[in-house]
């Protein structure tokens, strides 16, 4: 190991709200001998950063491959309800690793994954190496967080993982915490029922400074739209604006750019948790509004009490 892990906080306690969904059949690996793995992404079937992780995984456990059969950053969470699905088996890119290309999302390769090739469950879900960046608000337009919150809704362990490149990533640090992660779901060490959003900063691993749980920033964008002309028609491309973001102590953006991975426990409830000052005030206002529109209307609604 070249680079010092030393986690500041106490890991939350597991959440324990989601229900089981009896696809992770049995998760103790001292049981079934050996660890099995989806590993997935949402940069395609041939990126070098899930290549190179799925083959450090494999040297410790059995490593299954399903990923988009293309690039899908920016997939989120979408999963494909309006046509069939193609799984088609192909030939790894490692040898030895049962391999899968879906014409799908993110999202859709692992609802496949499990449906299908991996019906018996798995122990762990790792989506990534990501060459770019999940942080903050990004999450919600992550494929790669997307992915990997599928398995966290089937009830099984599930992990992002990502460096913060813009472009040249070095993956050796992440796919050697992969690893590391991987042992520590075998130890059950790590809550079942849990998503950890991790990113490292784009460093050697010997530079890395340190590893910290951290709370997702309030990083926005304003996506802006820039026009051109293909000789024909008008298009339109969205590119990312100029982000905002605050870098408060204990964010996953204030690790990364302080040089140190970021574990970001992930849950799905995106419920604000501080209702906003007199904002119980507005609705008595909006309900009389409501009453108001509906009494001018030709079919009246009906005024339920107590609403
Ligand atoms: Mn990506």
């Amino acid at each position: 190991m070249r680079y010092a892990i030393a986690i500041v906080k106490e890991p939350p306690e597991p959440p324990t709200h989601l229900p089981r969904t009896g696809l992770c059949v049995k998760l103790n690996p001292l049981e079934r001998g050996i660890l099995k793995i989806l590993v997935s992404n949402d940069d395609g079937i041939y990126a070098r950063g899930m290549w190179l992780l799925a083959e450090r995984l494999k040297q410790g456990a059995e490593v299954v491959v399903v990923a988009p059969d293309r690039e899908q950053s920016g997939a989120g969470t979408a999963v494909s309800l309006h046509h069939p699905l193609r799984l088609h088996r192909m030939r790894p890119l490692v040898a030895g690793i049962e391999t899968y290309s879906v014409e799908g999302t993110p999202s859709d390769s692992i609802i496949l994954a499990l449906g299908t090739v991996l019906k018996d469950g798995v122990d762990l879900v790792i989506c990534g190496i990501n060459e770019g960046a999940n942080l903050g608000n990004d999450v919600l337009i992550s494929g790669t967080v997307g992915a990997a919150l599928q398995g966290f809704f089937h009830g099984i362990p599930s992990i992002a993982l990502s460096v913060a490149a813009i472009k040249e990533a070095r993956f050796e640090a992440a796919a050697e915490l992969g690893v590391l992660l991987a042992h520590q779901v075998a130890e059950e060490a790590i809550p079942r029922d849990i998503l950890l959003n991790v990113n490292l900063p784009n460093l050697p691993a010997q530079e890395i400074q340190g590893i910290e749980l951290t709370r997702l920033a309030q990083r926005s964008y304003a996506d802006v739209v820039r026009e051109g002309h293909d000789g024909k028609r008008k298009y339109y491309w969205i590119v990312r604006g100029e982000p905002q973001w605050n870098i408060d102590a204990g964010t996953d953006i204030w690790a990364v750019t302080h040089g140190r991975i970021s574990i970001a426990p992930l849950g799905s409830n995106l419920t604000q948790v501080a209702i906003p000052p007199h904002f119980g005030e507005l609705l008595p206002r909006l309900w009389q509004e409501l009453r108001r529109l509906g009494s001018q209307a030709p079919g009246k609604v009906d005024d339920a009490e107590g609403l």
